[in-house]
């Protein structure tokens, strides 16, 4: 039963890869349940995610004092950026 409850969490758990590719949706509430809470479950357990989070989300908030947002306009080369800086610090 420890197994299952393992397996479980096994099934809940991303990587930080991942988690990079659900944070523009996370940040539009677009994530499905499923996802939503895979993302959340990771937050929990991943500091260097949650400060890309935040770093993520004042981009965002830039971009969106700049002018009426169009969509949500992230500039791709910025998150590149701080992906890059991301994979350095965590050593992948
Ligand atoms: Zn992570």
């Amino acid at each position: 039963m420890a197994d299952d409850a393992d397996a479980t969490r096994r099934s809940l758990m991303i990587s930080c890869a991942d988690a990079l590719e659900l944070m523009t949706d996370h940040l539009e509430g677009a994530l499905s349940p499923a996802d939503a809470e895979r993302m959340r479950a990771h937050l929990e357990g991943c500091e260097a995610c949650g400060v890309f989070l935040d770093q993520l989300r004042a981009t965002i908030g830039l971009t969106m004092d700049a002018g009426p947002a169009e969509e949500f306009a992230v500039d791709p080369a910025r998150i590149d950026a701080l992906t890059e800086l991301f994979r350095t610090e965590r050593g992948d």
